[in-house]
């Protein structure tokens, strides 16, 4: 059994997001592009006794350290369908902005299942992983295969999408978060009659062949008016960033995180700079897509 592994997991943005109407069991079907990018958090797994949190990094005291954490959770569906305790320490290294819109808690599932798998020795396919990670949360079979993906149905549904190019993308982080549900709820209000989500053949295309300013023009995001409703100050930072020069300006996910597309390394590191020095958010944050999934990057005592 090894001693220790760690694994990194990627953020992600969704460069699109259409949202229909709310379902009866609450959720709302989806078309959302997820695209994987160079921001990550580390989960380590060490044995323990008994399942325990830590967390580091600048978002740490946000983030629960109790049953409800969602890499406790997946350690805890793992050990249960191996017959095990689910005896761990799970040491999280954060650095994905906390209540975000950039799945942070999804990836930190994602991880502590790659990880515990690993460390126990269980032996699970990808198949059951991904199967684990559909019943943790939407966003959370994404976290462990990365690059790009369309998923439908509540968003849990993935098929991969090929990537032709890197895309280079700015993240301005806002001070406090954003509920995921409220977000959703003020979509519901705002959008009375919304029209069954499909993928945009154009942002499909850009994708496929890494042109930034194509992806640019078809990126979309239908929860954008219910973040922008919620915390009005966001189209400061969105106008912040297309003044900059922004090939793209979108709130990422349910927000309150901005996302900015830039056309080169240079552009976005100018864009980072002047979104830093303007005071319209907490901090931002240059980050390369696509990139790869939940992955062990460390193992000691193999
Ligand atoms: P999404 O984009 O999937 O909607 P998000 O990025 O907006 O998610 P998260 O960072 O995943 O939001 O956190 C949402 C809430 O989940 C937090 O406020 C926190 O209470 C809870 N949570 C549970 N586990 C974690 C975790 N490992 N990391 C961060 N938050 C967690």
């Amino acid at each position: 059994m090894p001693q220790s592994v760690t694994v990194r997991v990627p953020a992600k943005v969704n460069v699109q997001l259409a949202v229909g109407a709310a379902r009866p069991d609450g959720f709302h079907d989806l078309a959302n592009v997820f695209l994987a990018v160079g921001l990550y958090d580390e989960v380590t797994a060490t044995p323990a006794g008994d399942l325990r949190i830590t967390v580091s990094g600048a978002d740490a005291a946000l983030v629960p350290l109790d049953a409800t954490n969602l890499a406790a959770r997946a350690a805890r569906a793992l050990a249960a369908r191996h017959g095990r305790e689910p005896g761990v320490h799970l040491h999280i290294a954060k650095d994905i902005p906390v209540a975000g819109g950039m799945a942070g808690g999804s990836a930190d599932a994602a991880a502590a299942l790659v990880a515990c798998d690993a460390l126990w020795g269980t032996g699970a396919s990808r198949a059951e992983l991904l199967e684990i990670c559909a019943e943790l949360g939407s966003d959370v079979p994404f976290s462990l295969v990365g690059g790009a993906a369309l998923g439908t149905g509540r968003g849990e549904r993935l098929a991969e999408l090929a990537v032709g190019g890197e895309f280079h993308w700015v993240f301005a982080a806002a001070d406090g978060g954003l509920s995921t549900p409220a977000v959703y709820a003020e979509f519901d209000r705002l959008t009375p009659a919304a029209p069954v989500p499909e993928a945009s053949p154009a942002l499909l295309a850009a994708l496929r062949t890494g042109d930034a300013a194509a992806l640019a023009a078809s990126v979309a995001n239908d929860l954008q008016p219910a973040a922008l409703s919620l915390r009005p100050s966001l189209a400061d930072t969105l106008r912040t960033g297309e003044e900059a020069g922004a090939l793209a300006a979108l709130v990422s996910g349910s927000g309150p995180t901005t996302a900015f597309l830039a056309k080169d390394a240079a552009a976005a590191t100018a864009i980072a700079a002047t979104l830093n020095a303007s005071g319209t958010c907490r901090t931002a944050r240059v980050a390369l897509s696509p990139a790869p999934g939940a992955g062990v990057v460390g193992q000691r005592g193999a």
